[in-house]
C-alpha cells in the first residue's frame, strides 16, 4: 500500500487531545474537528477522524522515527519528558563553553546518519586518525596507515604492540570491509575480548590501545561487549572520520528536529503508562493525568530501562547499564600542552582517566577566545565518590602526564556522571530485534539503541526499523 494512501485514510478513532492545553500540539495534518479529547470519550455518533501516530522519546530513535513518518506525509505527535530533543546527546553551553553531556564522537560513515543527516550544516570537525597512548612515561602514537602514513611508520616499533600486531589490525579492516553491515550485525558472537584474542593480537596492544580506546567508545574496559559491535564501529571508523559538530554534540538531534513540524513536538511531557489491550487504540497516559489514543500506532522511543518499566512494569535490568564520567576543565590556549586535535588515551594500566583530549584541538569553537577546553573521560559512574575527590584524582593522575606546571593551570568546569550511558551489549545480543510489540488496535512498535546497537546509528536505525514495521501492519489490516 502506497503511503499516500496511508496517510489520507481515515482512521477509526483520533489521536484524543484531553484538554485544552493539548490543543495547541496537533499533528500539523490535523483539524481542530479532528482532535477532540478523550475524557469524557468520544460518543459513538463521532465520525472518524484521521489520526497520526504518537512517538514517545524526542532522542535519536524518536527523532529518526518521526523524520520517517513526516516523510511520508503521515501526522505524528512526538513527546518528550524532559525539556528538549536529544535523550543522551545534549549539550551545554557554559561561560562560552561547549560542553557535551559526555565524551560523545560522531562517525562520519555511520550508514543509517549518512542518509538522514546534513554533514555539512552540521561543519564537522575531525579528529586525527589514530591516537596517542599514555605508556611508560610518555605518548606514542598510533596511527591509520591509509591516512597518516609516515606517522604510522614511525609507529611501528613502538612498545603499543609488535609489528605482527600492526599487520594484523590491516587484516582486521580488510575482514570487517568486506562485510555487509547486515552481516556484521547477525553474525556469530563472542565477547570483543575474545574475538581479538582468537585474532592473534598481543596482551601489550589488548592492554595499551584496543581496551581504552574500545572500552572508552563501549564504555567496557573488560571488553565484553559482542563482537558484532566491535565489528560494526571497526568498519565505520576505517571508512569515516571521528568528528564533533562545530556547534556541539546535540546538534545532531537538533538538526533532526528543526526540519519537523514544530507543533507535532511537546517537551516537558513524561508518559506514565501505556494500555495496549485494549481494541480500541493504544491509550498513552501522560504525567499530567491526560491520556491521548491513536489507533494508528504508538512508537515506543524510549530507554530500555524506563521501557520495561512502562511494558512490564519491571525496573531491574538483567545486566548492568555501562556508565561513564566526563570530567571538563579550561585552561589558556596557549598553555595546552598537546596542539594535535588528537585523541589521548590511558593505555599505562593505572589510574582512573581512560581516555582525554583537548575538545579545542579538535573543534575551537567548543572554547571561547584565549581559552582551551579539556575533556577527560572515565569508565564507571564511581557511586559514592564525591565530585571534589574525583576531580583531585584526576589532576593528580594527569599531572603525571603533561607535568605538574601544566596541570596547575587548568580550572575545572564542569562533571557529568552519566549512570544510564547505553545498554549493557554483552552476549548473546540481538542486534536487529523486533519493533513489533503489538498489531491489533492501532500498534505498538519500540524503537531505540537497545532494539539495535548502542550508537548513535543503532539509534537512527532503530526508528526507521519501527516505522516500517508500523506501516507495513497498516498495510497487511487493509489500511
Ligand atoms: C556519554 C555518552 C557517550 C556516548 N558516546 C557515543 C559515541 O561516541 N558514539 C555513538 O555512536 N554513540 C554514543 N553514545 C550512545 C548514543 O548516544 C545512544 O546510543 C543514543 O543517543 C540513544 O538514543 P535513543 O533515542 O535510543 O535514546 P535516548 O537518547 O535515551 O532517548 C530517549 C528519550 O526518551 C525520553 N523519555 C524517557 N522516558 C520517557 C517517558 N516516560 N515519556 C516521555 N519521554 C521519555 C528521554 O527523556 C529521552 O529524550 C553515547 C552515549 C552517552 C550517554
Amino acid at each position: 500500500m502506497s503511503v499516500a494512501l496511508l496517510s489520507s485514510l481515515p482512521f477509526s478513532s483520533p489521536i484524543h487531545f484531553p484538554s485544552s492545553k493539548f490543543k495547541s500540539f496537533r499533528p500539523p495534518n490535523a483539524t481542530p474537528s479532528q482532535i477532540s479529547p478523550l475524557n469524557p470519550p468520544p460518543s459513538p455518533s463521532q465520525s472518524p477522524d484521521k489520526t497520526g501516530v504518537i512517538v514517545i522519546g524526542a532522542g535519536l530513535a524518536g527523532l529518526a522515527a518521526a523524520t520517517h513518518l513526516q516523510a511520508k506525509n503521515i501526522p505524528f505527535l512526538l513527546l518528550e519528558a524532559s525539556d528538549a530533543v536529544g535523550g543522551r546527546v545534549r549539550t551545554d553551553f557554559v561561560d562560552g563553553f561547549t560542553l557535551d553531556r559526555g565524551f560523545q564522537i560522531f562517525i562520519t560513515a555511520y550508514p543509517e546518519a549518512r542518509k538522514l543527516l546534513d554533514y555539512d550544516a552540521l561543519d564537522l570537525q575531525r579528529f586525527y586518525s589514530g591516537a596517542k597512548v599514555f605508556f611508560g612515561g610518555r605518548f606514542h602514537t598510533v596511527a591509520d596507515p591509509r591516512r597518516h602514513f609516515s606517522d604510522s611508520l614511525q609507529s611501528l616499533a613502538n612498545p603499543i604492540g609488535s609489528l605482527i600486531d600492526k599487520f594484523l589490525i590491516a587484516l582486521t579492516i580488510i575482514r570487517v570491509l568486506s562485510k555487509f553491515d547486515f552481516d556484521i550485525l547477525t553474525a556469530d558472537e563472542v565477547e570483543t575480548i575474545e574475538l581479538l584474542r582468537s585474532i592473534g593480537y598481543s596482551d601489550s596492544i589488548l592492554d595499551r590501545f584496543f581496551r581504552p580506546f574500545f572500552g572508552g567508545i563501549f564504555f567496557d574496559r573488560e571488553l565484553e561487549t559482542t563482537s558484532r559491535l566491535f565489528d560494526f564501529v571497526f568498519k565505520c571508523l576505517a571508512l569515516g572520520d571521528n568528528t564533533l559538530p562545530r556547534n556541539g554534540i546535540a546538534a545532531i538531534p537538533e538538526q533532526l528536529a528543526a526540519k519537523l513540524n514544530p507543533s507535532s513536538i511537546v517537551l516537558n511531557s513524561r508518559v506514565i503508562s501505556i494500555d495496549h489491550e485494549s481494541e480500541e487504540g493504544v491509550v498513552v497516559n501522560l504525567q499530567s493525568r491526560e491520556s491521548l489514543r491513536s489507533d494508528l500506532g504508538v512508537i515506543l522511543a524510549i530507554e530500555e530501562f524506563e521501557a520495561a518499566s512502562i511494558l512490564t512494569g519491571k525496573t531491574e535490568a538483567k545486566l548492568p547499564a555501562r556508565s561513564t564520567i566526563c570530567l571538563y576543565f579550561s585552561v589558556d590556549e596557549e598553555k595546552v600542552p598537546v596542539k594535535e586535535p588528537v585523541l589521548l588515551l590511558n593505555g599505562s594500566g593505572r589510574g582512573i582517566v581512560n581516555n582525554m583530549f583537548f575538545a579545542s584541538n579538535v573543534a575551537p569553537s567548543y572554547a571561547p577566545a584565549g581559552k582551551a577546553l579539556v575533556s577527560v573521560s572515565l569508565i564507571g559512574v564511581y557511586s559514592g565518590v564525591r565530585e571534589e575527590e574525583l576531580v583531585e584524582r584526576v589532576v593528580k593522575e594527569l599531572s603525571d602526564w603533561f607535568g605538574e606546571a601544566a596541570v596547575a593551570w587548568w580550572k575545572y568546569l564542569r562533571m557529568y556522571r552519566v549512570e544510564f550511558a547505553q545498554p549493557n551489549q554483552r552476549p548473546p545480543t540481538n542486534l536487529l530485534k523486533e519493533a513489533r510489540v503489538r498489531v491489533k488496535g492501532g500498534g505498538l512498535y519500540v524503537c531505540g539503541d537497545y532494539v539495535t546497537h548502542a550508537t548513535f546509528d543503532g539509534a537512527l536505525l532503530s526508528g526507521r526499523r519501527a516505522v516500517e514495521a508500523l506501516l507495513k501492519d497498516r498495510a497487511a489490516v487493509g489500511l
